[in-house]
């Protein structure tokens, strides 16, 4: 039986000489895989609908193995997030963070509408990194690890000055920091945003401004976080690091600024 889905392109591997296995994040029935035969051939009706990051409707044959994709039509092909060096770096990465930590056939309209929010911003060219750490936030309710974020995670204080503490897996307050010598240390801008991206709703994004100080807070964290419990390896990850320096050595700041609108 062939039913249609809505659905982002994951990724894709080749399989013999023209055809390709295509992983799709669909919001009807999470991460499936499908044949898409012939799909290598540039004159294939399934090969421009089968390019990452892709986002259309697609006529699946499901299986419990890799199922049949039939045809597919683009609704946005997400072409700016493949034609720019810096939103294609951070596209992939979030994208391989969510396969990474998804079980195939594992519904979850939530996080697919999130993924599909995050690329269509991205896309527009509003701030790739505040975009990823809003993502990450939101993504360690998905994988079951939140920090404790509205109070302190030792004695429960709600006021107070926060630092971070991964092992406490949350704020601490300064009565509190002694316990954990390795704390990150946290501007009230930057424990508010935490806070922010972890609760906002991504669709109702309006304006503020994000300092870089700020900005190297946020990453710092969450990779310190995400390195302790998530458990992780994402190549993508090493290659934004990468980016990150040279960025740096060229003084470049990503080509979009540090003005968001949140
Ligand atoms: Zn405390």
């Amino acid at each position: 039986m062939f039913e249609m889905c809505e659905a982002i392109v994951m990724r894709t591997v080749d399989y013999g000489e023209t055809n390709k296995i295509v992983t799709l994040f669909t919001r009807e029935w999470g991460k499936v895989a499908a044949m898409a035969r012939g799909a290598k051939k540039p004159s294939s009706r399934l090969s421009a609908v089968t390019q990452p990051l892709s986002y259309g409707h697609y006529v699946i044959r499901r299986s419990r193995g890799v199922g049949v994709l039939h045809q597919g039509e683009l609704i946005d092909s997400m072409r700016a997030l493949r034609e720019d060096l810096f939103a294609a770096a951070y596209a992939a990465y979030i994208v391989e963070l969510t396969d990474k930590s998804t079980e195939e056939q594992k519904r979850n309209p939530y996080l697919f509408e999130l993924l599909l929010q995050t690329l269509q911003y991205m896309s527009e060219g509003r701030d790739l990194e505040i975009l990823t750490f809003i993502y990450e936030m939101k993504m360690l309710a998905v994988l079951g690890i939140p920090p404790v974020l509205d109070r302190c995670a030792r004695c429960g204080a709600t006021e107070g000055h926060f630092s971070f503490s991964v092992k406490e897996a949350g704020f601490l307050c300064h009565r509190c920091e002694a316990s954990d010598p390795h704390r990150f240390p946290l501007s009230p801008a930057t424990a508010r945003l935490l806070r922010l991206f972890f609760h906002m709703d991504l669709a109702r994004l309006g304006s503020i401004s994000v300092k870089e100080s700020t900005k190297a807070e946020l990453g710092a964290v969450l990779s310190a976080y995400y390195d302790e419990y998530a458990g992780l390896s994402l190549k993508t990850k090493r290659f934004l690091q990468q980016i990150g320096e040279w960025k740096d050595k060229l003084g470049l700041d990503g080509g979009k600024g540090t003005s968001f609108s949140l």
